[in-house]
């Protein structure tokens, strides 16, 4: 095979090749998900290297030498491979550094027998030279001991490959082809282990080739692409600054990930705290939101929106969104956070606005009327409107001026809302004109009450500015009935009328209209 005499310089180009791509990816090492990408390079490089310095060896023993500068670098790159995916896929190299340090410890002893099996020949039965195709190199055969590092050594690419499938099923549409890219290329370099025996290719080199098609396809897809090495950073940063609290947790309810604004809103949310909320379980707080709790717990999306007990102002809507495509109660759950509070505050302002009179803070005309319409009649009870006008109201304004004339009307909405608080609702339906509607066992006790009421308000001494004390009579007209067919117009028109006999009559008095139901009874005649 004439091919075949140009094959140590295939290695040292294969050697180059990584030296540059692992050389380049240094500079990425911050980014995150890239951290360990040059490190699999170098050591691929090296393996390559080392391939070339056996293979153009004359003795024996350099031959040997070359062989075991092989080994460290060969095991190490499949445990970096695991490393470059688990970073890839969680984007985040948290912790990876005191793991891989770990797992790199069996390879060290691994390392050391190697190099000292001349003296106990624990690793390797047998040491020899051979020749395929052209090419001498070192042969060996393992011991089961080798077997067992050999072994160890190969789940880490096993897993990679497990990491990166599972990744791929949830990766997005956009990252589908990168994905997919990196896993069959890493795939031959672990699929090479079982297959270069079954296939009977013994060429000395040969599986430093094979880890030429993942690095290149890493190389490509991690850092040639600007999109995606700008991607995982920028999710990072959105992550981190977005208004909504996000929180991750996984199926043992424990949060796997949080963001500043969830930190913080967990904070107030939860009766007590844990030191960090990181590895901390959601139960706890969510145990206090009874209709959250039963989703959440059930793995079941929703849109809720909570008030933290006794933090007045306070709201949150809170969404729970399942990780998994396939529901089931061991899968995580996303919950995202929002603090509606502010629009909760103003939304409350604006119905404040549309139902409050701004001046005397009683309800407004139509709210007034929104209300009494929707006041059903209490069992044995009837309907009582009663209807009032402040007497000789514009004397006030020329005597005092227009602000004492306001002062007045606060002053006495504060005595009508001290007595109308919680025996019926109370309005201002006019510039000096009032309405009050509440229950009474009958016209006399209505009669009785809006009596009772006009002398309570000419009893009431108003004051104002500038040390002015003033005293205010009402006319009053009132309405009553106890049919539920009657309608509140009716009502109104009846109490209107008798507020205008009130006046006719000479003012500072009650005056009870005609019930509406013998109005139609006159109708009908
Ligand atoms: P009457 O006994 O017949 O009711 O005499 P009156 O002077 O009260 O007459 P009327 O009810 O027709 O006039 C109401 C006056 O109340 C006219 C207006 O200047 C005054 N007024 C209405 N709204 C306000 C207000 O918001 N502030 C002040 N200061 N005055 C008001
Ligand atoms: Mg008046
Ligand atoms: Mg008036």
């Amino acid at each position: 095979m004439p091919w075949m005499q140009g094959y140590p310089f295939y290695l040292i180009m294969g050697s180059v090749l990584s030296l540059y791509m692992g050389i380049g990816s240094y500079k990425h090492r911050h980014t995150p998900g890239r951290g360990s990408l040059w490190i699999l390079m170098l050591l691929v490089s090296l393996v390559f290297a080392a391939t070339a310095g056996e293979i153009l060896s004359g003795s024996f023993e350099a031959k040997l030498w070359w062989k075991n500068m092989q080994q460290g670098p060969l095991f190490l790159s499949t445990i970096f491979t695991y490393a470059v995916i688990k970073e890839y896929v969680s984007r985040s190299s948290e912790g990876l550094q005191g793991r891989l340090l770990l797992f790199c410890l069996p390879v060290v002893a691994d390392v050391l027998l190697i190099y000292t099996d001349s003296y106990h020949h624990l690793m390797r039965s047998g040491v020899g030279l051979a020749t395929v195709a052209g090419i001498t190199g070192i042969a060996v055969e393992p011991t089961v001991l080798s077997m067992i590092f050999i072994a160890y050594d190969q789940l880490f690419g096993l897993y990679a490959v497990y990491l990166l499938a599972i990744s791929l099923l949830n990766a997005p549409k956009y990252h589908f082809r990168h994905h997919l890219l990196l896993l069959l290329s890493l795939l031959v370099p672990v699929a090479s282990i079982f297959l270069l025996p079954l296939l009977r290719i013994t060429l000395t080199g040969f599986t430093a080739f094979t880890y030429l098609p993942p690095i290149i396809a890493a190389y490509l897809t991690l850092f040639r692409d600007p999109r995606l090495s700008l991607y995982p950073l920028a999710k990072n940063k959105i992550f981190e600054n977005m208004k909504d609290g996000i929180v991750l947790t996984d199926h043992y309810d424990d949060i796997i990930d949080i963001n500043t604004a969830a930190g913080e809103m967990l904070a107030e949310l939860a009766e007590e705290q844990p030191e960090t909320w990181m590895g901390a379980s959601i139960r706890p707080l969510l145990r206090q939101y009874g209709q959250l709790s039963a989703h959440y717990m059930g793995r079941r999306e929703g849109q809720f929106e909570i008030e933290p007990p006794g933090r007045s102002g306070l709201c949150y809507g809170v969404a729970l969104i399942a990780m998994e495509r396939v529901r089931t109660k061991n899968s995580g759950m996303l919950i995202v956070f929002t603090d509606l509070s502010e629009k909760k505050r103003y939304e409350q302002e604006l119905l404040y606005q549309a139902t409050v009179d701004d001046l005397t803070g009683l309800y407004n005309r139509r709210h007034f009327m929104r209300l009494v319409q929707n006041y059903s009649l209490q069992f044995g009870d009837g309907l009582a409107l009663l209807l009032f006008d402040i007497d000789d109201f514009k004397s006030i304004n020329d005597t005092y001026g227009h602000i004492a004339g306001d002062q007045a009307l606060m002053d006495l909405s504060g005595r009508i809302m001290q007595i109308y608080h919680n025996k019926g609702i109370a309005g201002r339906v006019g510039g000096e004109e009032f309405a009050v509607c509440f229950f009474a066992a009958g016209e006399a006790a209505a009669l009785e009450e809006a009596e009772s009421f006009r002398a309570a308000m000419s009893g009431h001494t108003v004051k104002l500015d500038g040390g002015y004390s003033i005293r205010l009579t009402v006319s009053i007209g009132i309405a009553f009935t106890e049919r539920k067919d009657v309608t509140f117009e009716d009502l109104y028109r009846e109490a209107d009328e008798a507020l205008y006999r009130s006046k006719a009559a000479g003012k500072n008095r009650v005056t009870l209209g005609r019930q509406p139901t013998a109005r139609e009874a006159v109708k009908m005649i």
